[in-house]
Order: structure tokens, then C-alpha cells, then sequence
């Protein structure tokens, strides 16, 4: 590729803080919730005007892993911010029915099933309630861009220490500073600019494909769609394509998929004559194609197949997944144990300091992100990874250091599960 040698110049520092977090997602949302709650002056990033990610952005409504599906699902492996806010969008009317066949638990009683569809817009309204509540401040309509770094080369010690981030928006190009910066960009955007190592899956490992949703309103009382609410449903619509993290690749699976749309939506239509009844009609298409996988950004620990299979624990848990691994039960089929252990090391990126990872894109093998992604591990993934840089920050330690059973105290006293 041909390169262009930018001159340097002098930008204004927009802030400094404790904690920041870089992209709103359901991981990022949770990180930044909790990194308030505990006290750290905490600044959120997202490129979009509402929280929510993949959630609201490309319309994924169908929040899975509150607990496994099948005996034993005794424990329910997800609670603390994720369990609040299904709690909260019940009180508004906001849940949907869930696509699965499951065993379903009393809500009233604050006992939550496995999974839920929630209305995207009450699922902004109050994520964005939470996020504001927790002290946060927030800046919408802002792209990471850089990291600032200071290097200590080897042989003086050899580290990366991340000092804070280069952002742009309708302000100009700007520095922030934090002590801890939560990588929650669902891409580790923040991890591969700041030169910790990563990997992404290819064809050969069976990496999962991305898919354009969209919502289709005026349904009525017809009996169609899996993730239902109101008077919509959202649908999977066109997909096959891989967006990973390149601006060319991204915008050609965006163009192949939505030229796709309206023919999708009239096929749909013919295999559904009851929708010509009712109205319905293509309402929404999302700004963004969901993506579903791209880098990996290796930690001091990297989460196994054979890990999740067997259903293993690890002293510093901060998070647990019971939901299915694709590739090995298939869609829809559930863990033949309660739920594996997830690590606080899958967090902790190796060279770089001052950094954790949140979301999607933990240290992690293919087989076990198939089940982890599931939004509601990832909620929990969000607050373990918010709590640790929270407490990094006021202990003055760096988040590689942290004395992981505190950590694992304060989760358990904000009501997480961790099985202890
Ligand atoms: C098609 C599809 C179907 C799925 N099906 C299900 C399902 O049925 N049930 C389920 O539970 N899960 C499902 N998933 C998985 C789940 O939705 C994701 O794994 C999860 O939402 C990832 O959350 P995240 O917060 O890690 O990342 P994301 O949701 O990707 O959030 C990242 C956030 O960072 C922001 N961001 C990124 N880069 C930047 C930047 N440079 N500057 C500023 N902001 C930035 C983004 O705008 C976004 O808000 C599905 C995913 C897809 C794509």
C-alpha cells in the first residue's frame, strides 16, 4: 500500500480520567457501569448516539446465557448488571419472548430463564438511564483512533505502558488520558493499536460469518418470527459475508448484504401469506452488518475448547458462560454441565499495560468464543473487566497486578455469580 508520512501537530487533551472505555457495546456498556459504580471518574466512547452495540446497532434483540438450558441449570451463571437490566426492561414492558424451547424461571421473583429478546429501544433507554446513573460521562459520535504510548524498551524492563487515547468527532482530533483504558471495541481495536498480540480466525477454523438483521413491522397476530416484540420481529437476513476489521472488507459485506435485503424480505413474504394480510412491511435496517467475530487479543491466559467442554473452573474466575459452543453441539443445543469458569488472564492482554479486554474479543480459542459471545457472559465479561480497572485505577496498580480475590470480592458483594 502506498503510505502518505502525516506531519505532527499539537491537539487539544479533551480529558483525563481514571477509567476509560472505548466502544458502548453490551461489554462496554457493563465495564462502564461498573467502573463508575466503584468510584473511578470514568468516560465512555462510542461512535454511535446509544449504547447497546451489536444489541442496537445491527439489531441482534436475542440475549442468550443467563443460565444453561438443560439439567443441571440450577445455577444461574449470569447475574449483576445483566440480570438488572433484564429486570429493568421487564418493569417497562421491553422483553420479548424468547426463540428457544427453555425451561422458563419466575421473573417476579428475579429468577431469569436463559434468554430473552428485548425491544431495542427500551434496551437503549435503559442502558443509557444506567450508564448516566453510574456517574459516567459519555461521548457519543467518537472514533478511536490512536493510542498513546510510552515505551520502555528492552533491556530496561521492556514495557508497553498505555498512557491514553487519540480520538476524533465534530471537535477535532483530541488526546485522552486514563490509568486503565477497557478495550470494549468488540474488535480490540485499542489492544492491536497499542501492539499486543492477536490472532483471527480464518475459513479453517470454521469462524462464524456475519449477517445484516433487520425489522420487519405490522405483523399483527401472524405467527412469524422467532425474536418478537410489539408489533415487529427482527429477522437474520442476508449474511454468508465477512466483515473483520477492515474498512474495504466491512463496507463490501455492507453493500453485498443490503442489495440483498428486499428480495430477502419478499421471499419471506411469499413463504408467509399471512404477513400480505397484515401489513407487515421492511421497517429498519440497522446502521451496521453484524459482525460476529474478528480479532483475538491473546491474554495471559487463552480459554480452550476442551475448557469449556468439560465445564472447567479457574481459581480467578470473573465470569461464567453456559451457553453452547456452535461448532461442537450445533445451534440450539446446551452444555452438558452448568457452565465453564471464565479467567480474569483472558482479560489481561500480554505486552501491554494499563489496558483490559471486555466483550467478544478476549484471550480466547475459536470453540469456546462460540459460546462467551453470547450477550449475557459478555455482560458479565463488561463488569469484571470494569470493577478491575476501577479498583487498578484507585489502588494505583496496574491491572496485570491486581489482587484477583479482591476483585473477585467486589463482584460477589455487586451481586455477581461466581460460583464461591
Ligand atoms: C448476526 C449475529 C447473531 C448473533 N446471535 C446472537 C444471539 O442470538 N444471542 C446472543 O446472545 N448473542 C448473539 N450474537 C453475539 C453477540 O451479539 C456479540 O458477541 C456481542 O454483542 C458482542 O458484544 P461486544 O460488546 O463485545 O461488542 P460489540 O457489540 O461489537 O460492541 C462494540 C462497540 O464498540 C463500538 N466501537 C467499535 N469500534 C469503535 C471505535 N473505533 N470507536 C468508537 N466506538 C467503537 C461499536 O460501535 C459498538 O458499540 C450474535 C452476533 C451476530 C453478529
Amino acid at each position: 500500500m502506498k503510505k502518505y508520512l502525516e506531519p505532527a501537530k499539537e491537539i487539544d487533551v479533551f480529558g483525563e480520567y481514571d477509567v476509560i472505555v472505548v466502544g458502548g457495546g453490551t461489554a462496554g456498556l457493563s465495564a462502564a457501569i461498573a467502573s463508575g459504580r466503584n468510584g473511578a471518574k470514568t468516560l465512555l466512547i462510542e461512535q454511535f448516539a446509544y449504547l447497546g452495540g451489536t444489541a442496537t446497532a445491527s439489531l441482534m434483540i436475542n440475549i442468550n446465557g443467563f443460565r444453561n438450558q438443560v439439567e443441571p441449570d440450577g445455577v444461574q451463571t449470569v447475574k449483576g448488571i445483566g440480570q438488572e437490566i433484564i429486570l429493568e426492561l421487564h418493569k417497562l414492558n421491553g422483553l420479548g419472548k424468547s426463540p428457544y424451547q427453555q425451561k422458563e424461571y419466575d421473573i417476579e421473583k428475579g429468577e431469569l430463564s436463559y434468554s430473552y429478546c428485548v425491544d431495542p429501544e427500551k434496551f437503549k433507554y435503559v442502558t443509557l438511564k444506567l450508564v448516566h446513573e453510574a456517574g459516567v460521562d459519555i461521548l457519543f459520535h467518537t472514533y478511536f483512533s490512536d493510542v498513546i504510548m510510552e515505551i520502555h524498551p528492552l533491556p530496561k524492563g521492556g514495557r508497553r505502558d498505555l498512557k491514553g487515547i487519540i480520538v476524533e468527532n465534530k471537535s477535532g482530533r483530541g488526546a485522552l488520558f486514563a490509568k486503565v483504558v477497557v478495550d470494549a471495541s468488540g474488535d480490540g481495536d485499542v489492544a492491536a493499536r497499542a501492539g499486543a498480540p492477536f490472532w483471527q480466525a480464518g475459513p479453517d477454523d470454521k469462524a462464524l460469518k456475519d449477517n445484516i438483521m433487520y425489522k420487519i413491522s405490522g405483523i399483527g397476530e401472524a405467527k412469524f418470527g422467532s425474536c418478537r416484540y410489539g408489533d415487529s420481529s427482527v429477522v437474520w437476513g442476508p449474511g454468508g459475508v465477512w466483515g473483520r476489521n477492515d474498512a474495504w472488507e466491512i463496507s463490501r459485506a455492507e453493500v453485498k448484504t443490503r442489495l440483498q435485503i428486499f428480495e430477502h424480505f419478499q421471499e419471506i413474504l411469499e413463504k408467509n401469506p399471512q404477513l400480505k394480510e397484515t401489513g407487515a412491511y421492511l421497517a429498519e435496517t440497522p446502521p451496521l452488518i453484524g459482525i460476529r467475530q474478528t480479532r483475538f487479543i491473546e491474554g495471559e491466559y487463552k480459554l480452550t475448547a476442551d475448557d469449556a467442554i468439560t465445564g472447567r473452573r479457574f481459581d480467578d474466575v470473573v465470569a461464567i458462560s453456559s451457553c453452547a459452543i456452535i461448532s461442537y453441539y450445533g445451534y440450539r443445543r446446551y452444555l452438558e454441565h452448568e457452565g465453564y469458569d471464565i479467567p480474569y488472564r483472558c482479560l489481561v492482554p500480554k505486552v501491554v499495560d494499563n489496558l483490559l479486554i471486555a466483550g467478544r474479543c478476549i484471550s480466547s480459542e475459536q470453540q469456546p468464543y462460540e459460546s462467551h459471545r453470547a450477550m449475557a457472559p459478555i455482560m458479565a465479561i463488561g463488569e469484571a473487566a470494569g470493577t478491575a480497572a476501577a479498583l487498578s485505577a484507585k489502588e494505583n496498580v496496574k491491572p496485570r497486578f491486581l489482587d484477583v480475590s479482591r476483585l473477585q470480592k467486589a463482584l460477589i458483594e455487586q451481586g455477581v455469580e461466581l460460583r464461591r
